[in-house]
């Protein structure tokens, strides 16, 4: 008599484990040191089956456990926590001058980093061709210590189209219209590929590794030669309908103002970016924007008055993404930002003085953890979040 063999059906069952194991492992994240007592509460899972996801995860390299002497006296309790250590992860920004590749832990921790300059290259494929090289000496590292590759992110300028990976029409970023990046990333690298925009990338930096580790709510701006954002509320990371949540560059902040690259007028991005304000700043041909704060501190009339134009629409802006999102915080990085974290506290009591009276107090603007490595950090966080989501299928444990 032949045995049928029983296929494995990656359906339902599959979905279920995944997301079972997705929940545990983002307990561990967010609490760890935890016991599976606690883990059971927080997930509402049989022990049972808690058990079952806790081992394969152990045996998959994600957790570890360790022992604890607190507890009942006596009795030593074993605590799950994340182990960072088994797997690597390489980030990889992708601007529209330079680029930077890093490796790191599981916990967002850069174990090493290279970077480079691409300017006046509108080729992808050659400017691929150049950052190569640096994605396969972070490989090497990885595999020479030991550890596993889980993945390589990408972050670069958008619009894009995430599911195909392929960039839409990125403006001041030539050559890159309907490029497939992430197929000829995986086609180059060998590996799981994701991609995101530059902007949502650093917001994810900081989802994952940086303040979001104590607030679910929270908006990131990145200022530089444009304005972007990204929002993160209850933990998860918003996209809308069409990819453009948190678009915050191109809120209207002059009425019939300057066209913007979006279509629109008037926009934040216009006025508020590196290139707008070396446009308001009368003085401002040919000079750079390190040039414009040495002017500010010399006192110069223009550059003050730019500057306070300048300050006045940031506060606006700041002033409608509290009340618009109600976030715990608002993390500021990018290029620009170092120049202006001088006058945050300022900017802070402006607008403690005009959101609602009782969250006066809880207005709170950081500046990003990963200063000018946010987005190469932030694509690296786009492989932790798959991690965090897709568990089995990233560490193959199905
Ligand atoms: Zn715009």
């Amino acid at each position: 008599m032949r045995m049928l063999r029983m296929r494995s059906k990656p359906g339902y069952l599959t979905q279920v484990k995944q997301s079972n194991m997705s929940a545990v492992l983002k307990s561990i994240w967010e609490f760890e040191p935890i016991s599976r007592v606690e883990l059971v509460e927080r997930t509402d899972l049989t022990s049972g089956t808690l058990t079952n996801l806790t081992q394969d995860m152990i045996r998959g390299g994600i957790i570890r456990e360790s022992e604890s002497s607190h507890g009942s006296v006596g009795r030593k309790r074993m605590l799950l926590r994340l182990d960072t250590e088994n797997y690597r992860i390489i980030g990889i920004d992708i601007g529209r001058n330079a680029f930077e590749v890093v490796l790191t832990d599981l916990a967002g921790r850069v174990i090493a980093a290279s970077e480079g300059s691409t300017a006046g290259m509108d080729n992808p494929d050659s400017i691929l061709d150049l950052i190569t090289p640096s994605v396969q000496k972070m490989k090497a590292l990885s595999s020479d210590s030991g550890n596993k590759l889980l993945g390589i992110g990408v972050s670069i300028p958008g619009p894009m189209d995430m599911q195909q990976g392929i960039l839409l029409d990125p403006p001041n970023f030539p050559g890159w219209e309907q490029y497939p990046v992430r197929a000829e990333l995986e086609k180059r690298m060998e590996a799981t590929v994701l991609i995101n925009d530059d902007a949502r990338s650093s917001a994810f930096a900081e989802r994952w590794f940086g303040l979001g580790r104590t607030t679910s709510h929270l908006v990131h701006i990145t200022m530089g030669i444009g304005i972007g954002g990204g929002v993160v509320m209850n933990g998860e990371m918003l996209y809308g309908a069409n990819g453009l949540y948190g678009q915050i560059g191109h809120i209207t902040v002059v009425h019939n103002g300057e066209p913007c690259a979006c279509g629109n007028l008037g926009c934040w991005e216009t006025v508020g970016s590196i290139p707008g304000i070396m446009r308001n700043w009368t003085d401002g041909h040919g000079k750079t924007i390190m040039n414009f704060f040495e002017a500010v501190q010399r006192n110069d009339r223009e550059a003050a008055r730019t500057l306070e134009y300048t300050l006045s629409i940031l506060t606006d802006a700041l002033t409608n993404l509290f009340n618009v999102y109600d976030p715990d915080v608002i993390v500021m990085g990018g290029k620009l930002y170092p120049y202006l974290s001088r006058y945050m506290p300022e900017i802070r009591k402006r607008v403690q003085s005009r959101v609602y009276p009782f969250v006066r107090e809880r207005v709170r603007i950081e500046a990003s953890t990963f200063g000018t490595s946010q987005s190469a950090v932030g694509a690296a966080a786009l492989i932790f979040d798959r991690l965090m989501r897709e568990p089995l299928d990233m560490i193959g444990l199905s």
